[in-house]
């Protein structure tokens, strides 16, 4: 087993990794950046390596970083999520540096880093994949045939996508036509390759993805479904496990396909494979992320299954402790990312100073963050600043508990998603618990919420202030 691991993230995600080192009796080694100086995960860590003056660049310094884990005495290096958990380069330097690489190899990586190469992989694996181009569009004019020849909707992406850019819905010759240049553009300036791919537009889908453990022993399993349909943007905001619109046998389906998914490109670690699911349960492949997810505590409180913790055990060598018949999920689960972000304002990041910060408790509630009261939120990163995770034994006591976990959870200072998220979990359309994609534009009532009291904002700011000038 490994005696020291150097995480390379921040925030949250740094927090969690560091959690489980602890309970694991490994000592985690955090990096940041010099604005990060006073972050959370650099305090929660046994020993921290300052890794550069610039706030984001740091954390992409991949030299510096293995340097980092070397000079500090580590053996293993895990990646989190976002920043170089998706860079096949980072893995490969791990290696080389004779460390171990928490995570899968920089082959699979590169693989299903690409959406195109993945849908090659997937279809070779006679796994249904969504119908769409055969690698990557050539011209417009390629792109208007296929459209053509497929009938609108369509959806462009660009094949190096992640995070919910680089995606359009095109109806028409003309929305195709638009978009295809500006999508291109996109996807140059945000992954540095234009290679853009089409995809039938699925309507109304839900978005449904399998956890995978595999080891390196050939054992592959699926910790079941979570439900991530609840999106802005093609991007997440709610997640929920089980998924309510599954039932028994399709969950069955899906898993024994996720694995075969894994399977054909000898996956190792921890992984999510996602898929669409349209109203008549048909089902497809959509793309592999290849880390650990934002959204992987919701798995964990149905299965009680510690991901992290097993993503070390792996990359350790060791054999995963259970088969696919061991496993199984009790009740359900819903995760809030709590953005620094004024959803009425189309969700603007909201970076500035927590005045007032408190996470509720109790029966089935799990928090995960790395804010504080006085913290100040830098501009530079994700605007998620924690996560709500609420546990129950039905879907009925979930949403109750969910609202009054939304009720206790009070962060004052910057406006976040929390209010937003109360007159959501508090709305019938949520209760219902079956949702697809187009949830939130079906229901713009949900952003009729009322704010917290700006007034309560102003008065927390003083208290602080003056707190602060009476040294207290
Ligand atoms: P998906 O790519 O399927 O949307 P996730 O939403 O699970 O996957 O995770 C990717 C996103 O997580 C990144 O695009 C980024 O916005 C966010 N992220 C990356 N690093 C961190 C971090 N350290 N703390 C919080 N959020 C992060
Ligand atoms: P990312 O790498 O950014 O996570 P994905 O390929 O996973 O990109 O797609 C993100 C989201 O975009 C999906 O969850 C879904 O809401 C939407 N989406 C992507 N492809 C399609 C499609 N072919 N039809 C309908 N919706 C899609
Ligand atoms: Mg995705």
């Amino acid at each position: 087993m490994f005696r020291r691991i150097l995480i390379a993230n921040r925030g949250e995600c740094a927090i969690r990794i560091i959690r489980s080192c602890q309970e694991l009796g490994i000592e985690a080694v955090a990096i940041y950046s010099e604005p990060d100086a006073h972050a959370l995960h650099v305090k929660k860590a046994d020993l921290a390596v300052m890794i550069g003056p610039d706030p984001v660049k740091s954390y992409l310094n991949i030299h510096r970083i293995v340097n980092a884990a070397l000079e500090s005495g580590c053996d293993a290096v895990h990646p989190g999520y976002g920043f170089l958990s998706e860079n096949p380069e980072f893995a490969e330097e791990v290696v080389r540096a004779g460390l171990t690489y928490i995570g899968p190899t920089p082959q699979a990586i590169r693989d299903m880093g690409s959406k195109t190469k993945a849908r090659e992989a997937m279809i070779a694996a006679g796994v249904p994949v969504i119908p769409g181009s055969d690698g990557a569009l050539e011209s417009v004019e390629h792109a208007l045939d296929l459209a053509r020849e497929m009938g609108y909707p369509v959806m462009l992406k660009a094949a190096a996508g992640g995070g919910g850019r680089g995606i359009r819905r095109c109806d028409n010759d003309e929305e195709l036509r638009e978009n295809f240049i500006v999508t291109q553009r996109e996807a140059m300036a945000a992954f540095g390759n234009d290679e853009l791919f089409m995809e039938k537009c699925i309507v109304e889908p839900h978005h449904i993805e399998f956890q995978i453990l595999a080891d390196q022993h050939g054992n592959i399993v699926h910790l079941f479904e979570r439900d991530c349909s609840i999106q802005r943007r093609n991007q997440k905001l709610i997640e929920i496990a089980p998924s309510t619109f599954l039932d028994s046998d399709l969950r069955e389906r899906m898993g024994q396909v996720a694995v075969a998914a894994a399977r054909a490109v000898d996956y190792v670690n921890a992984g999510t494979v996602e898929f669409l699911v349209d109203k008549d349960r048909n089902f497809w492949f959509m793309e592999m992320n290849t880390r650990l997810q934002v959204e992987h505590p919701i798995t964990e409180a149905i299965t009680g299954v510690d991901i992290v913790a097993q993503q070390i055990d792996i990359a350790a060598g060791n054999p995963l402790p259970f088969s696919q018949d061991d496993l199984s999920h009790h009740g359900f689960a819903i995760e809030f990312r709590i953005n620094a972000e004024d959803p009425k304002n189309g969700f603007l990041p909201t970076p500035g100073k927590i005045t007032r910060y408190h996470s509720p408790g109790g029966i089935g509630i799990r928090v995960d963050g790395c804010v504080y009261a006085g913290y100040e939120i830098p501009p530079y990163y994700d605007s998620m600043c924690a996560k709500l995770t609420v546990w129950a034994h039905d879907w009925k006591q979930a949403v109750r508990r969910s609202i009054r976990a939304l009720d206790e959870y009070d962060i004052r200072g910057v406006r976040t998603t929390l209010p937003f998220y109360r007159h959501l979990a508090a709305s019938e359309a949520f209760a219902s618990g079956s949702f697809h994609t187009g949830f939130l534009d079906e229901h713009p009532e949900l952003l009729d919420y009322k704010p917290f009291d700006a007034r309560e904002d102003i008065a927390a700011a003083v208290a602080v202030a003056i707190a602060a000038h009476a040294g207290l």
